[in-house]
Order: C-alpha cells, then structure tokens, then sequence
C-alpha cells in the first residue's frame, strides 16, 4: 500500500464518518479515554490488592472514584471538557509518581511521567500552555524520584519476584502503548477531519464564487475560465472549439404579461435544458439576464449548430402552463469556432453578432455565418 493510498483510505473514512465526528466525536473521544484510565485502575487496584501494597490500593480506590464521578461529568459539561482531561493528566502523574516513590523504578510506572508529555500535547484542549505545565510538572518529579531513589535506596515494597516484575512491566507498558496510541489516534482523525473541511468548505466558497444562484448554470467570470481552459488544452492548433450564444425571444413581454416570477421559472427551465443537453466537455454559463452561453471543445460549426437545434426542438415542443395560461418560449442562437490562436472575446463578440443577425431575422432559428 503506497503512503497515498492509505492517506486516500484515512480521508474516505473521515468522510464517510462525518456525522461521528460532527455531532459525538468529541464527547466518543472522552467516554472511550477516561473509560480506559478506568478499567486500567480498576486492574491496577486487583493487583495491588494481590501483592498486599496497602497505600496503592487505596490510590487506586481514589482513582477509580476520580475517573466514575469525571465519566458522569462528560454529559453535563456541555462546552469546555478540557478540564476532565488536566485532571486525568495530573491523576497519571500523580498515580505512577506515588507507585515509582513505593516500588522503586523496576516495574516501570516511571515511564508514564515521560509519555504523560506527548499525550498531553496530542489531546490538547483549548488552553495551548496547560501541556507546558504539565510538562514542567512531571519532569520535575522525574528528576526529583531519579534524585532521591537509586539502587541503594530502601524501598518499602521492594518488588524482587522476577516474574511479579515482568508481569508489572508487561503491563504497564501495555497500558502506556494504549495510552500513546489512543492519544495519537485521536488526534490525527480530529486532524484530518479539520482538514476535510477546510476543503469542503473551500469547495462550497468556489461554487458559490461561480455558480448562478437561480439557474445553477457557471457565471460569466467562472465561464470566462472554462473557455480558457477549453482553449488551452486544444490538442493542435487548428483544432476549434465552438461557442454559441442564446436568448430568450422577447422575455420582456412574458415578464411583462405574466410576471417576473414565471420569467424566473422560464430561465430555470431553459437552463435545464442546457444542462441535460450539453455535450460532454462543455459548458453552459448564464451570460446576462436571459441570455445563455455555451462552449464545447474539439468542435465544429456543425456540432454547435446540432446542439441549439436540439434546444430549440425541446423549446418548441413545450408548452408552459401557468395559472390557465398557456405558452410557448423561443431562442436565438448565434455560433462561432476559434482555435488557440484566435481572441476569445472575439470569438464571443463574433457569435454575438450572429446572434442580433438572428433576431433581425425573425428570431427563433440559429445564425452560424456573418
Ligand atoms: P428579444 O427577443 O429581442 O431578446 O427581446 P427581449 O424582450 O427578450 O429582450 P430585452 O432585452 O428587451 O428584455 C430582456 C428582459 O429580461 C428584460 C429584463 O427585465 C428581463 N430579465 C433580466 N434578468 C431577469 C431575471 O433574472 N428574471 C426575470 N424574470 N427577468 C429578467
Ligand atoms: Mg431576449
Ligand atoms: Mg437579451
């Protein structure tokens, strides 16, 4: 699997599980870690309990309560839970700092006070400088413990069972792998999904930026672009591409006669129209008020002229029913080619002048020469 494709995989799943991370994600992240800090306490507190280490049994009993009563706080903590999380932090501290002072350094619990480090910067909550503290915290006790326990030191549960050792190691760092990758999880899928919507939300920007809010067709600066595009990616010099401009056959009289909101209706239904009808390639743009332009790639006179007789065909053959009214709406079409070398705008300006040749002569039809 190439690093991209698992980065493919890692986005399709925050995607895809967008709801998750929307509406519970934060509140899931906390339930699942301070459930897990309670089950490792709850093993930690049988432990203790076999190995008769009387001060961290009771530890633990203080720590199962901690992690029950900041479990019932989740829900009724509605906007800021980063407070469950410093709490937890100093509770780890304070557990493996307590065990390490009792056991000595063999059974490892010294390794949370390392760990406790780039956990606490991965599920950083709102405040930026709380991981800096409980940084400076924990390795202070650490160099503290280093300072006052050595091998000479006389513990008072000098853990020399080599297999109770190995047991405790073997869990402890089963506990710490946990805890790592639990922190780690959590914040590349919070990473990802943040960055997911910086892309939708750039996305929705953009069509929105280029989009027509009433016909859904491309705006005239968005169309600008795709002509450009069309153009430059012309395969030879002398291929063209063909542009065509529409409007609607004395639209004021139909606003005029039965109002500016079945006008609207009249544009939406021709834009459809374009929309179902444009060959694939090409682009349909809203040009002016109820004029439509379109452009296909790698195209001829012909093409261009094939695609309005297909409009004007539909056109024809529908009959808007308003409110008892009955009527039928016409176009004008005027149609151009340009290759790379030729100016898009006069290409436009050519097959705009069609377009009036169009209108003078009785309208409804399309005009492809001067
Ligand atoms: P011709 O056949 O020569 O094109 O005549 P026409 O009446 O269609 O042309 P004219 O340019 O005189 O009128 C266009 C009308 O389109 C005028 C304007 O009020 C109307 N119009 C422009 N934008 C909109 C819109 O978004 N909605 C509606 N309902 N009408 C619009
Ligand atoms: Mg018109
Ligand atoms: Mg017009």
């Amino acid at each position: 699997m190439t690093s991209r494709k698992s980065s493919e995989i890692l986005r399709e799943f925050v995607e895809d599980h967008q709801h998750f991370f929307d509406k519970t994600h934060e509140k899931t992240i906390y339930v699942i870690g301070l459930v897990s800090c309670l089950c490792a306490h709850i093993s930690y507190f049988f432990i203790f309990h076999m190995l008769n280490i009387k001060e961290m049994m009771y530890f633990n009993i203080g720590s199962i309560a901690f992690y029950i009563v900041a479990l019932i706080f989740v829900p009724i903590l509605k906007n800021d839970k980063s407070m469950l999380l410093y709490l937890s932090d100093l509770e780890i501290i304070a557990h493996a700092a307590y065990a390490t002072y009792l056991l000595g350094w063999k059974p490892d619990f010294g390794m949370f006070l390392l760990l406790i480090i780039p956990a606490t910067f991965l599920t950083q909550g709102k405040r930026f400088y709380i991981p800096f503290i409980v940084t400076f915290i924990s390795m202070a006790i650490y160099i503290y413990l280093k300072f006052i326990i050595t091998d000479e030191t006389i513990l008072k549960y000098p853990l020399e069972d080599a297999g109770i050792l190995r047991a405790m190691h073997m869990i402890n760092v089963f506990i710490g792998a946990f805890v790592m990758l639990f922190a780690s999880a959590s914040y590349m899928l919070q990473r990802e999904y943040m960055e997911y919507q910086l892309v939708s939300q750039r996305e929705t920007f953009k069509n929105l930026a280029s989009i027509d809010p009433l016909t859904q067709l491309y705006n005239r600066r968005a169309m600008n672009e795709n002509i450009r595009t069309i153009r430059r990616e012309c395969p030879t010099t002398t291929t063209s591409y063909v542009i065509g401009i529409g409007d609607i056959d004395n639209f004021k009289k139909i606003n005029d006669t039965y109002g500016h909101d079945i006008g609207d209706k009249v544009l939406v239904y021709v834009a459809n129209l374009f929309i179902s009808l444009i060959p694939k390639g090409g682009y349909a743009a809203r040009w002016g008020g109820e004029e439509f332009l379109f452009v296909i790639p790698e195209a001829t006179i012909k093409d261009g002229v094939e695609f309005t007789e297909k409009i004007h065909k539909s056109l024809r053959a529908h009959i808007f029913e308003i409110e008892d009214c009955e009527f039928g709406v016409t176009m004008t079409f005027g149609v151009n080619t340009g290759i790379q070398t030729d100016k898009i705008d006069s290409v436009i300006t050519k097959a705009d002048k069609r377009l009036y040749k169009g209108k003078n002569n009785g309208k409804n039809h399309t005009e492809f020469t001067d």
